[in-house]
């Protein structure tokens, strides 16, 4: 018998990066995994879950999606990174990450919680992170910003429904190993010159001295999604 043995989990992003690895870890903790993305080809060998397309900017979607999967554990994981300073965005691209980092959880979260209330219990786990309220990174502006609202989010759903047998915490990550942070390191390779020097810089500003692997952020989900930490709420961990 898994920790999570029982429980439904509805993924979002679960193609790749940490909200695969999640994925992967629920199942392996016995969860009836619902691992969704925008992107169905990176669903592919998520073998022994449930896979379909949900697009978290789309409140149709988010509906069926959340209709098929009628969660225990919902994992909010969809967000992208923008790259620059105040100076350097555009309105187009503030209101897209703040679409997709933020006002996608009020979407999947509108449409879950009614059923989590219904069986009354939840949890519900929104991705942060380290660059948020936590803290200041290069180049992160509109990011850290969309991310120190996702704890905001977090902590209003927490105290409203405490005593309704629902949870909801954050997870603030430092740097992850995933596909779109390569994608970063190569980036800021050629503004440097030097792909070496971006991973250096990169690695460099961790405290731990290395990434993590999203791996190591997923064992953090199984634990918020499972009953052990039946006492806590409204946390950025
Ligand atoms: P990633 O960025 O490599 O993958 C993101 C996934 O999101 C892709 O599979 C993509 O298809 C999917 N996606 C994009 N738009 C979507 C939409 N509209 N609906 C559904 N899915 C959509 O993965 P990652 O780096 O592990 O990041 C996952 C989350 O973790 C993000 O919210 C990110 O901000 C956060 N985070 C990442 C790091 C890091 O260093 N990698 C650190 C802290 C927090």
């Amino acid at each position: 018998m898994g920790r999570l043995t029982g429980k439904r989990a509805l993924i979002t992003a679960a193609g790749q990066g940490i909200g695969r690895a999640s994925a992967l870890a629920m199942g392996a903790e016995g969860a009836e995994v619902f691992a969704t993305d925008i992107d169905a080809n990176a669903l592919a060998g998520l073998d022994g879950m449930e896979t379909f397309v949900m697009d978290v900017r789309d409140d149709a979607s988010v509906a069926e999606g959340v209709a098929k999967a009628a969660p225990d554990v919902l994992f909010n994981c969809a967000g992208f990174v923008h790259h620059g300073t105040v100076l350097d965005a555009t309105d187009g691209e503030w209101d897209f990450a703040f679409d997709l980092n933020v006002r996608a959880m009020y979407r999947t979260i509108r449409a879950a919680l009614p059923g989590m209330l219904d069986k009354g219990s939840g949890s519900i786990i929104n991705m942060s992170s380290a660059c948020s309220s936590v803290m200041g990174a290069p180049n992160r502006f509109v990011y850290g910003t969309t991310k120190a609202a996702v704890i905001g989010l977090t902590k209003s759903v927490a105290l409203d429904f405490i005593t309704k047998g629902i949870r909801c915490n954050a997870i603030c990550p430092g740097t992850v190993e995933s596909p779109s942070w390569h994608e970063r390191v190569k980036a800021l390779g050629e503004e440097m010159g030097s792909y070496e020097a971006a991973l250096e810089a990169f690695v460099s500003r961790q405290p731990m001295g290395r990434v993590a692997s999203p791996e190591e952020i997923a064992a953090l989900t199984v634990y918020l999604a499972s009953e052990d930490p039946a006492f806590t709420t409204g946390q950025p961990f």
